[in-house]
């Protein structure tokens, strides 16, 4: 969500008169887009911001900004976080803008240029941000799309709602035209974003009495959505992330039959394979509910990939809990999955918690359900062997430039050489030869 921010706000900058540069020690203007989920990030985005500063008031190592930068400003959800406490952390800071706010930067930024400093801008919850489709004029042909604003879930160790604000869905019309727009310009693949996506809808209506029913039949507004983006020209996938597992409905599964375009991948955070803790995390699923929304998805399609968020080290976490996580990874069967070590977040439920498990102990959970996830990665990916995948160019690997990389639609990482010549945003078939825990290797068909 913060890339897609940043992404906003640079068009925005742009469209002011603005000019990117590529390197940091170019630039007279930096902004640090901050993230307060977990606590590393936050520190991680305060300690870069307090360097720029630091090279702008001809402190610390200029080398980091060239002795060029005049304003520094701070953005995302740790500024609604810190508050008024941000100029206390940051005095040099010249502007903070919350989340939902992002429009109004390029009018701070003059207002920093004529000599104004400490600028504060905190959003409402229910504030819905000026600019939230600005997107930049890069011939990108994948883009993000952000549907779902806040979250009025409050699992008891996220910080999220209180500082992302209440749930909001964009209007459908709104989208459609968005993506539209992004289609003709060469897009090939957008992924919708929200904190749940499948929520979209629901708490207000984001289809109203004069948009044209559903072809389809949808009922509900986002496999309706699915359908409608469907039916853009030139549009190749259709991805979103984060979801929820109480949204996985049978409409939603009926929409993956139905559309191709819908990529065959969900992202789908369990937190924890143990009901006592899924209770006390307030995730309002059980273990065999969660395992039961992805048996449909592989009854559907058995390569269909899932991935997943685990927190390791939830309070009060024993031994047999964190079996249950693990084993539900196994019995699951993840494509892909994320493991974080709890850290709790100021006004959470849980923060109010003995936060009991020691530091040591989180990593060894963490290693142990990482070291799982790299044979479960391989077992997956083994199946595919001999198969032919559909492959979005992205471009020369990373690793080794001879060699190009794509994902297939379960957003798996497929390299290949390319023995033709080839444009990212290009659709190849590429048959699979080698399976790895996090790539598939193949050849061009
Ligand atoms: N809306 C998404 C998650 C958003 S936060 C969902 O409900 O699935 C992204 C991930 O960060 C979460 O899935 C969770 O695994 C992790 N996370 C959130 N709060 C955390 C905390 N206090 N400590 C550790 N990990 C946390
Ligand atoms: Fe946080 Fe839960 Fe909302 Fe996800 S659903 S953003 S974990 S409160």
């Amino acid at each position: 969500m913060n890339v897609r921010d940043s992404e906003a706000v640079e068009a925005l900058l742009s469209a002011a008169g603005h000019v990117r540069v590529d390197e940091e020690s170019d630039a007279e203007l930096v902004i640090v887009n901050s993230c307060t989920v977990r606590d590393m990030a936050e520190r991680k985005a305060v300690g870069k911001c307090g360097n720029l500063i630091a090279a702008k008031e001809g402190r610390g190592r200029q080398s980091e900004t060239g002795g060029r930068v005049k304003v520094v400003g701070l953005m995302g959800c740790a500024v609604k976080r810190m508050g008024t406490d941000v100029f206390k952390a940051l005095p040099g800071l010249d502007f903070a803008v919350g989340p939902r706010r992002f429009g109004t930067i390029p009018r701070l930024v003059e207002r920093c240029l004529a000599g104004e400093t400490r600028i504060l801008e905190l959003p409402d919850d229910d504030e819905v941000p000026a600019g939230m489709d600005a997107h930049g004029g890069g011939a990108s042909f994948q883009s993000y799309v952000t549907i779902l604003l806040g979250c009025d879930n409050r699992c008891s160790y996220c910080i999220v709602p209180d500082v992302r604000g209440h749930e909001y869905s964009r209007p459908a019309k709104e989208v459609v035209a968005e993506v539209r727009a992004l289609a003709a310009r060469g897009v090939k693949e957008v992924c919708l974003l929200g904190q749940s996506v499948l929520r979209y809808g629901v708490r207000n209506k984001a289809w109203t009495a004069d948009d044209p029913a559903s072809p389809g039949g949808y009922v509900e507004a986002f496999p309706r959505l699915l359908e409608a983006l469907s039916a853009i020209d030139g549009l190749e996938r259709i991805r979103f992330t984060s979801a929820h597992p109480k949204g996985c409905t049978d409409e939603l599964v009926r929409a993956y039959a139905e559309f191709p375009k819908v990529c065959r991948h969900l992202h789908l955070p369990v937190q924890s394979g143990s009901d006592r803790i899924l209770a006390a995390m307030g995730r309002r699923y059980t273990r065999a509910e969660y395992l039961s929304a992805i048996a449909r998805l592989r009854a559907f399609d058995p390569e269909f990939a899932v991935t997943t968020d685990v927190i390791v080290g939830y309070p009060g976490e024993t031994d047999d809990d964190f079996e249950a996580t693990r084993s539900l990874m196994d019995e699951a069967g993840f494509d892909n999955a994320f493991v974080f070590k709890y850290s709790p977040r100021p006004g959470t439920r849980s923060a109010a918690l003995p936060d009991d498990v020691p530091t040591a102990e989180k990593e060894r959970r963490d290693q142990i359900l990482l070291a799982g996830q790299q044979q479960r990665g391989l077992m997956r990916n083994n199946r595919l062997a001999g198969t032919v995948r559909e492959v979005l160019v992205e471009g020369p690997s990373l690793r080794n430039a001879a060699r190009w990389s794509g994902r297939d639609g379960g957003n798996r990482i497929v390299v290949f050489e390319p023995e033709r010549p080839l444009t990212p945003g290009d659709l190849v078939k590429v048959r699979i030869a080698e399976a790895h825990p996090q790539i598939l290797v193949g050849a061009l068909v």
